[in-house]
């Protein structure tokens, strides 16, 4: 790929050849003609670029119902993109494909999709709605949020499905043109988080706070995995946050499949169902999901 097709990054410090990123807690130092954890955001002499600007490896029309939202416009339509790459390594990864795509799968990636073409894609098929999701948004966020500013003026509402793992400072900058969020809270337990899905616990509660605090739509899902993270304990907890935050708050407990690296099995439908008779002593708004 030559260095006029690539975007400039947001959020990094340059130190002579070396870059620090700072759009999410891995903070990478990342020396020339490297890329980061995320595998999509390379130092080319000095200055960060992301190889994934317009460049989305996956794009569908889905129920809204899908990324999951329950409680945002339900029976509607929505344009769904991603590309690849992920700033965390989840063991259990349901879309391994394209978020663990390896370098020469990406520095050739997908066919050129602008901000603007994708507009034009939602007017002509009459979409008022549209996600960044499959993989994690936040490695494609100069892509994201030239496409969520234009959405504001088109009155497209905008849905960001993510991990949560985003540093403040760009999180600000987010929100304020995403309409509604769904955040995937794996654990209560930041060993979880740290040994199964290389990533922060603190990062994801002080996101979901955030996006809280700014009274914007947020729904949360948790991935519960048998043997994993189905302490009943740790469980409650994470409920008691969500519940401090507003009892309102739309909590999916969803079903696990054995997929990637991750020696687990099926989630049992009873363990599900008991899981979601102990949210609801905390929340009002629990749904279980595929199932
Ligand atoms: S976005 Fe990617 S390059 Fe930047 S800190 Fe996170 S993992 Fe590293």
């Amino acid at each position: 790929m030559s260095i006029k097709h690539l975007h400039k990054a947001s959020f990094f410090l340059s130190d002579k050849d070396k870059v620090k990123c700072l759009l999410c807690p891995k903070e990478c130092l990342i020396v020339n003609g490297n890329t980061g954890v995320c595998g999509v955001r390379k130092n080319i002499d000095g200055i960060l670029y992301s190889l994934v600007y317009a460049k989305p490896v996956a794009i569908h029309v889905d129920p809204i119902e899908k990324k999951p939202l329950f409680h945002f416009y339900p029976g509607s339509d929505i344009l769904s993109i991603g590309t690849y790459g992920c700033n965390l390594s989840c063991q259990f990864c349901q879309n391994f494909d394209i978020s663990q795509a390896d370098s020469s799968k990406i520095e050739t990636s997908g066919n050129e999709l602008t901000p603007e073409e994708l507009i034009k894609i939602c007017k002509k098929n009459n979409l008022e709605f549209l996600a960044f999701t499959y993989n994690e948004p936040v490695i494609f966020f100069e892509y994201m949020l030239d496409i969520a500013k234009l959405c504001k003026n088109e009155k497209i509402k905008t849905v960001m499905v993510s991990n949560g793992q985003i540093n403040p400072k760009p999180l600000l900058e987010l929100i304020p043109y995403i309409d509604a969020f769904n955040i995937d809270l794996k654990s209560f337990n930041d060993s979880f988080y740290k040994n199964i899905c290389n990533g922060k616990l603190e990062t994801t509660i002080n996101t979901i706070r955030t996006i809280a605090e700014h009274k914007k739509h947020i729904e949360v899902t948790f991935l519960l995995i048998k043997d994993y993270n189905d302490n009943l304990k740790e469980f409650t907890e994470l409920c008691k946050f969500l519940k401090s935050l507003n009892p309102e708050i739309v909590l999916h407990i969803s079903r696990a499949f054995p997929r990637y690296k991750l020696d687990m099995k099926t989630t049992p439908i009873e363990l599900l169902n008991s899981f979601k008779e102990t949210a609801l002593r905390y929340l009002k708004n629990v749904y279980t999901g595929n199932v």
